[in-house]
């Protein structure tokens, strides 16, 4: 394809407006199931990043002063314009990252629907302006917006990540700058075209695109940016934190995980299947997803037969195909980590139960990646350590409670663990000392606006709900307020 046939998405959104980047800079957006490019955006240079910073700074002021009720409003108009272009969002979602178009029309895309809801309905609850209590009848406490906030998302669950962060921020009165992912800029534009769609003040939200050591680093580092928000990897979130210190700016960060998913031999009998398939769902390319399987012994035999029986059942196809399939994962760069990781997995003596190194077959073009179990991990092992960030998954025998909640807790991140088992006591006693922000038990999924976040390295902050309205808010306490004032 010629580059004036791909979709060009070479402007930016700034003050209400696409503009041009100030300094021509193109990058091809690579669609992963061919390996072919499918748009151009532009990378963006200071002046760029500057000139949005401004706009949000210049919005602030009238935007934090808009009622909530206003607000959320324009909260509701976004809601319905994001319907009117669903399909156009799951399309985008999957060209530009590769998850298979139902998943795109119903997880992926879904996502941004559900975050922006459940937000809406969390604002409508939320005290902005409270008594600290009967103790202190004069003291009041205020919630006001942080500021300016720099956005920026990584590609896996492209428009989870945004509305988890962009929708409470306009919420609560702040103005922003979205940084989507460079590897998946396309559903960020379209978000983007929404908002203008919505009816948003100039300036409240900004969008450029760019990569971490440009625009990323222009952001964290930028004097009038109050608060960055950040998913993505532990490598980057160190270097934002980093560059972000000498401004003493709020940093919320989402990192990566390595989640153990604890099977107790008295797991229901789907446990080990669903396990297999949730490590695999999205190529593996959720920080949440259920990378080590940790089994205890009695059953170990039955659930490694199990697990290579639903990875052999798992087909590889790209994205465009409807089905159940997984897709490619996202990039090059992603699938040579991936295959260095697997090639690693052999190396140090863990035993291949399924898929290994190299493509699927029938698929020698595209990112694929073969669905891969290894068995006898120990805990030791790189890949029981590294968040491979494709379907591997690494199964690990226990044979105590205790044993499992070490080894689970060995490990420095602490995202989302998980736990199986049909002792109701067990399940409580285990998701009590299990180090992470989120544990999910027996196949139950979190219900909407339940906070998302994790321990140690899986970062710092806290999205959805009440906990995310609260990261974008500074808290001011005041005395001497009136209490008969209201
Ligand atoms: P990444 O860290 O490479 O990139 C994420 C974003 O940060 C991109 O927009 C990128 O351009 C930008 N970036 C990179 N380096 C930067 C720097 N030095 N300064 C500023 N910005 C920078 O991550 P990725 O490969 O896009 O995403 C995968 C990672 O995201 C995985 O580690 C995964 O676990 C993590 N993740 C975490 C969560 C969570 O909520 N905890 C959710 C999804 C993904």
């Amino acid at each position: 394809m010629s580059t004036d046939q791909l979709l060009d998405r070479r402007k930016f959104y700034i003050n209400g407006a696409w503009v041009d980047p100030s300094v021509p800079n193109d990058l091809d957006v690579i669609d992963p199931s061919t390996e072919q490019p499918c748009a151009v955006i532009s990378l963006g240079s200071p002046a760029d990043t500057d000139a949005a910073v401004a706009a949000a700074k210049a919005a602030f002021p009238a935007w934090a002063e808009t009622p909530v009720a206003e607000r959320i409003a324009l909260l509701e108009k976004l809601l319905e314009v994001y319907m009117a272009r669903y399909a156009e969002m799951a399309q985008a979602i999957s060209l530009e990252m590769g998850a298979p178009i139902s998943l795109s029309q119903t997880a992926q895309a879904g996502s941004g629907v559900m975050h922006i809801k459940s937000f809406i309905a969390a604002l409508k609850e939320f005290e902005f302006d409270r008594p600290l209590g009967d103790h202190a009848p004069g003291d009041r406490i205020l919630y006001e917006p942080v500021g300016v906030c720099a956005l920026i998302t990584p590609w896996n669950w492209p428009m989870n990540q945004v509305t988890l962060k962009v929708i409470p921020a306009l919420g609560v009165g702040c103005t922003m700058v979205l940084k989507p992912s460079e590897v998946a800029p396309l559903s960020s534009a379209l978000f983007a075209e929404m908002v203008h769609e919505a009816g948003f003040p100039a300036g409240v939200f900004n969008m450029v695109n760019g990569d971490g050591p440009g625009v990323g680093t222009q952001l964290s580092g930028h004097p009038d940016v109050d608060m960055i928000s950040f998913t993505g990897s532990t490598r980057a979130g160190v270097a934002i934190t980093k560059n972000a210190a000498d401004s003493v700016k709020r940093v919320a960060l989402e990192l990566g995980g390595k989640g153990a998913n604890i099977i107790f031999d008295d797991a229901d009998d789907k446990a080990v299947a669903r396990g297999v398939r949730q490590c695999f769902m999205n190529s593996g390319q959720s920080c949440n997803a259920p990378t080590r399987m940790l089994v205890q012994s009695s059953i170990y035999e039955d659930a490694l037969a199990v697990a290579a029986q639903i990875a052999e059942q798992t087909s590889v196809d790209i994205a465009a195909n409807e089905g159940r399939h997984i897709g490619p994962v996202v990039s090059e760069v992603q699938w040579n980590k991936i295959q260095g990781l697997i090639a690693t997995g052999q190396n140090e003596g863990a035993r291949l139960l399924a898929g290994g190194t190299g493509r699927p077959e029938g698929h020698d073009a595209g990112y694929f990646v073969r669905p891969t179990i290894f068995a006898d991990v120990t805990p030791d092992m790189t890949i029981a350590k590294e968040e491979i960030f494709g379907p591997v998954l690494s199964i690990l025998p226990f044979d105590t409670e205790q044993e499992a909640i070490d080894i689970a807790n060995d490990t420095a991140y602490g995202l989302t663990n998980y736990v199986q088992t049909t002792d109701p006591d067990r399940a409580r006693r285990v998701a009590r000392r299990l180090r992470s922000g989120m544990v999910e038990m027996n196949g139950q999924a979190r219900g909407a606006g339940a906070p998302f976040g994790g321990y140690g390295q899986s970062g710092n902050g806290r999205e959805g709900g009440t906990w995310g309205i609260e990261e974008f808010l500074e808290v001011k306490s005041v005395s001497g307020w009136n209490p008969a004032d209201g």
